[in-house]
């Protein structure tokens, strides 16, 4: 091996590899990968939500990625990139580190396009999260106590397989997929004010960044939870220094390491960045149950809780809020209805 697949050295405290190309995407980018997704995954509804635009006094609509095979939104990015991969990776395949819903979206777009895929997964994962990612025919590696054990495990097996690692933000075809649900919104509500966006990694807040923010003019609000505000830090104070505090309940949105490519664009991508608490994701996840009956991770509750908080601001604005994903397990959904406050 010619060293292709030594990591080099990174911008942020992940671990990238030469054929990670960190050149950010473009709108164009977003429209070409449109082509590519809508032959593999529907369009997703686009709902307006009486509950949530009556306590706002505002239009609000729900982008209801929850609806995507998977459900949850990064399928988009897995798809598109996928679809472009190199030959040589297409044999030796595709490995990366989640125990959530990119591990499923990685699985379930290489069993799509006949590529095999290795998901590396804590030791203690949930057995529900594995046997989904068999069910699509990955191999899934349980190892370590934790997410950063299981990837540093992943990343070390990538190099002996030559296999293509895939990075769960600074990779421009993940980011230029997930934008097509914003390129979905600009057809059908091209006069949305606002989107509040859950940042994880951020490929979705850039997604809608290149799209509904670029096209038209609307502000992309990032949100994440206070009891991890890895990105929100990031974005406020200049910096990629991975943060210690970690504690959210919400898996999607619980991060401790910034990525370069996407807070490269979101610098200036987003309007504004917001942090909620624990308490409102809870009070987020119930409402959304009990008043419109539909199951939200507490990743999505963040912009729920986020909109909620805004208030009046927002009145009279068309804001668009996307219902990330739907795999909130049992134990949680039952401990979060039963210690919210929502219906007070
Ligand atoms: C991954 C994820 C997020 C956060 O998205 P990023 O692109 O990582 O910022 C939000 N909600 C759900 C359900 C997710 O799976």
């Amino acid at each position: 091996m010619d060293g292709r697949y030594e990591p080099v050295e990174s911008p942020d405290e992940t671990t990238v590899f030469p054929y990670h190309d960190l050149t950010p995407p473009t709108t164009a980018d977003v429209v070409r990968a449109r082509r590519v997704v809508r032959q593999h995954l529907p369009t997703t509804p686009l709902v307006r939500c009486e509950t949530l635009s009556a306590e706002l006094d505002a239009e609000v609509y729900l982008k209801r990625e929850d609806t995507l095979p998977t459900g949850a939104f990064k399928v988009r990015g897995g798809v598109n990139l996928v679809a472009s991969l190199d030959s040589e990776f297409r044999e030796r395949g595709l490995i990366t580190a989640s125990s959530g819903n990119h591990g499923q979206s990685i699985a379930w777009a290489g069993r799509e396009f006949g590529v095999p895929v290795t998901i590396g997964v804590p030791a203690e994962a949930n057995s529900g999260k594995v046997a989904a990612m068999e069910r699509l025919g990955a191999e899934v590696i349980q190892h370590g106590p934790d997410y950063d054990a299981a990837r540093e495990h992943i990343e070390e097996l990538a190099i002996e397989r030559g296999a293509r690692y895939v990075h769960s933000g600074n990779e421009p075809k993940l980011l230029a997929g997930v934008g097509t649900a914003g390129l979905e919104i600009v057809d059908e509500l091209p006069d949305v004010d606002r989107v509040f966006c859950p940042v994880g990694g951020g490929t979705s807040a850039v997604g809608y960044a290149l799209t509904v923010g670029e096209l038209l003019e609307a502000d992309v609000v990032g949100v994440q939870s206070e009891a991890a505000p890895a990105m929100y830090r990031a974005w406020t104070e200049d910096t990629l220094e991975a943060h210690d505090r970690m504690e959210t309940t919400a898996e999607g949105v619980a991060t401790r390491v910034p990525f370069a490519l996407t807070m490269g664009i979101l610098r200036d991508g987003l309007a504004d960045f917001r942090l909620v608490s624990e308490a409102d994701i809870r009070d987020g996840v119930a409402r959304m149950f009990c008043d419109e009956r539909l199951l939200i991770e507490g990743a999505c509750a963040t912009a729920v809780a986020a909109a909620l908080r805004a208030g009046d601001e927002i009145a009279g604005e068309t804001v668009v809020i996307p219902v990330s994903g739907r795999n909130i397990d049992r134990e949680k959904l039952a401990r979060m209805l039963e210690e919210s406050d929502y219906p007070a």
